[in-house]
């Protein structure tokens, strides 16, 4: 036996029939965004070697996974002590619990707004940030929410940021949405512009990234075009 913190590893590797289940039950639960996912996976991955030797590494290295690196860590871990339901942003208490009143308890609601946005997660925040910047500063907004902000799903996530598995996903859902509110847009560009999405969350991971000076100093832009695009 092994304890690291509150994780308790037994060292005893799973037996054939486990192994095999578990490739199995991985294997049949591929969906075809997890094929998409392989797809985009292996020619980033492996990118500029023949195709035969990039499936070839890609179906060595996901047999490994499955029968070895997963069953392995499926089985015999477990927790020496309860583990704490509060997330670990919000241990020392949600530095914006009870805003605006905690420092202003004087504040009222204004009666009137131009815009109202419910919801202080990433996405009502990131929603009432845009909109302060593009608005003008007669323009009143308003964002309401019915406990803390980050009470919610963002208060209490992994914080992690995996574009891989999620690139079908999420260059689908901005092509999809950019159709309706891109009109003026070809199909191509608005294919470029979902790609480039994408690619500018992705490249916040690598080092490379924040070697050419960080996520801040990348912007969307259409690739030299003869079509005008209007912003
Ligand atoms: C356990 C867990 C782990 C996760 N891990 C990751 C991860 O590692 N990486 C990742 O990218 N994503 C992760 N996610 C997903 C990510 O956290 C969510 O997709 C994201 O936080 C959603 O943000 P949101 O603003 O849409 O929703 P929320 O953060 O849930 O915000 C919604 C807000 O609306 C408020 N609200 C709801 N109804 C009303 C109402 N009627 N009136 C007023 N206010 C209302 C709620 O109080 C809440 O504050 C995880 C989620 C969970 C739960």
């Amino acid at each position: 036996m092994t304890a690291s913190s509150n994780t308790v590893c037994e060292e005893r590797s799973a037996t054939l029939f486990e192994r095999v289940k578990c490739a199995c039950g991985l294997f049949l639960g591929l969906r075809r965004h997890d094929l998409r996912a392989c797809r985009t996976f292996v020619s980033e991955i492996y990118a500029g070697q023949p195709f035969l030797a990039r499936w070839g590494k890609f179906a060595c290295w996901s047999l490994g996974q499955m029968l070895f690196t997963i069953p392995a860590a499926m089985r015999g871990v477990s927790e020496a002590k309860p583990v704490d339901r509060v997330p670990i942003w919000l241990a020392d208490g949600n530095p914006l619990a009870n805003h605006p009143w905690n420092d202003r308890p004087d504040t009222s609601l204004p009666d009137e707004a131009d815009t109202v946005v419910i919801g202080a997660g990433f996405s009502g925040a990131s929603v009432a940030y845009h909109w302060a910047k593009k608005a003008g500063a007669d323009h009143r907004l308003l964002l309401l929410d019915m406990d803390d902000p980050a009470d919610g799903a963002s208060g209490r996530n992994e914080g992690l940021v995996v574009m891989g598995c999620y690139f079908a996903m999420v260059h689908g859902s901005v092509f999809a949405d950019l159709r309706r509110t891109r009109a003026d847009l070809s199909e191509p560009q608005r294919g470029r512009l979902a790609k480039q999405f994408h690619d500018i969350i992705e490249s916040t991971q690598t080092q490379a990234a924040f070697a050419k000076g960080g996520p801040a100093g990348m912007k969307p832009q259409i690739e030299e075009t003869s079509e005008p695009i209007q912003q």
